[in-house]
């Protein structure tokens, strides 16, 4: 029988987010990197055949599919703390610099030993990374909207490390929270990102910045999403932008059926919604996250009630779910396994 996994293959829900290769013991998956794609209407993300071929069914793919495991209802549910911060150390950083700063102070104190994350080449072309010192984490400075499958580096991670951090957008902090849970202990922290959509690699550099918003890859400082507009700073200085609708459209298939927009999986969820510009909302959501952010609290600034607060997160979690959830069920019902949108406190 073909795992689970096959099924979200084939309905083109599958996130890309690389678990299952990075578990499968006998190598019979790969993503296919997201730069290979050249049509975003196919999204034959697999090697199909030869991997197959060699499954052996043991379905621990289909234990770590964030997709196989569904959505939670109430994604603040398990949210013990939420507050606005800002490294101390954040040059270059999208934001306030959180995600960074918690990684470079856990480097630093020689708390954990292996993170994952992304960089990108003055073409804004990403590539994943696996970082084992401070120094390494200033290479993942700032958000690229294209997608990449960055669990598949757990692979050699799990090899040559035992204290891993994990960091990524929702479907990939899921991903990780199933690992930990059912195949491998040594994630040690998931640093979770909100996320509301995002981009093949060919459609955001091919299509999108060249085409709609018409400015050249490598005059390009920072990209950013906020406030109704999708915005893209040069490094002369001049700013551009367009209505996020006017690109939200080519988003991969697997974001029109994804509902968790704050990583309710992660230890620790990081973004910009919520704090005021140059800061990060910050959401601790469990033990680990609260012993973690503990040990790098020196490191940061703290802002307690920051505005304008988890009203406006509520909202976004409403306006990505509105239509998503629908898209969700209807392939939900196409599988023939059991999943969904739970209504289960985490
Ligand atoms: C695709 C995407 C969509 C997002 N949408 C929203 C949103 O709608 N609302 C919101 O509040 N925040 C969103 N974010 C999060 C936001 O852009 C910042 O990443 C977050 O606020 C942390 O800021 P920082 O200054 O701490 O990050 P930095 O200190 O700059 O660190 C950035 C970290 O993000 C990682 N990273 C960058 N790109 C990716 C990627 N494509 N996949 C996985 N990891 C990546 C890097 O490895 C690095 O560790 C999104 C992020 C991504 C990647
Ligand atoms: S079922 Fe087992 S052998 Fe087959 S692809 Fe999944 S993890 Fe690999
Ligand atoms: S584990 Fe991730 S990459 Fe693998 S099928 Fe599921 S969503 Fe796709
Ligand atoms: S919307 Fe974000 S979290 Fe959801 S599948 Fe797309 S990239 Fe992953």
């Amino acid at each position: 029988m073909p795992p689970k996994i096959a099924e979200v293959i084939d309905y083109d829900v599958c996130a890309a987010c690389g678990a299952c290769e990075a578990v499968c013991p006998i190598g019979a998956v790969t993503v296919k990197k997201a730069a290979g794609i050249r049509d975003p209407n196919d999204l034959s993300l697999y090697e199909k055949g030869g991997g197959y071929q060699v499954c052996e069914g043991c379905l621990t793919c289909s234990r770590v599919c964030p997709v196989v495991d569904g959505f939670i209802q109430d994604e603040l549910t398990n949210v013990r703390k939420f507050f606005g911060a800002r490294s101390k150390d954040n040059v270059g950083s999208q934001d306030g610099g959180v995600a960074s700063g918690i990684l470079k102070s856990l480097f630093k104190q020689g708390k954990i030993d292996c993170a994952v994350g992304i960089t990108r080449n003055e073409k804004w072309e990403p590539e994943v990374v696996l970082l084992t010192s401070a120094e390494d984490v200033e290479r993942t400075r700032g958000t690229k909207y294209t997608s990449d499958p960055v669990l598949a580096a757990l692979r050699e991670a799990f090899e040559k490390y035992d204290r891993i951090a994990v960091i990524g957008v929702p479907c990939q902090a899921h991903a990780a929270h199933l690992i930990r849970e059912n195949v491998n202990e040594k994630i040690v922290l998931i640093i979770g990102l909100l996320c509301m959509e995002s981009f093949h690699h060919d459609v955001m550099l091919e299509k999108i910045i060249p085409e709609i918003l018409k400015v050249k890859l490598e005059d390009i400082r920072k990209m950013e999403f906020t406030k109704g507009k999708f915005w893209v700073y040069t490094k002369d200085g001049e700013v551009h932008s367009v209505p996020i609708k006017d690109v939200a459209k080519f988003a991969r298939n697997p974001c029109h059926h994804c509902c968790d927009y704050t990583s309710v999986f992660a230890d620790i969820s990081v973004g910009s919604v919520g704090a005021p510009d140059g800061w990060n909302s910050v959401f601790i959501r469990t033990e680990i996250g609260e012993k973690y952010f503990d040990m790098v609290r020196e490191d940061m600034e703290i802002m307690e009630d920051p505005k304008p607060g988890l009203e406006l997160v509520e909202k976004l979690i409403g306006m990505k779910r509105k239509g998503n959830a629908e898209h969700f069920l209807e392939v939900c019902e196409k599988f023939s396994f059991e999943t969904g949108i739970r209504n289960e406190t985490i």
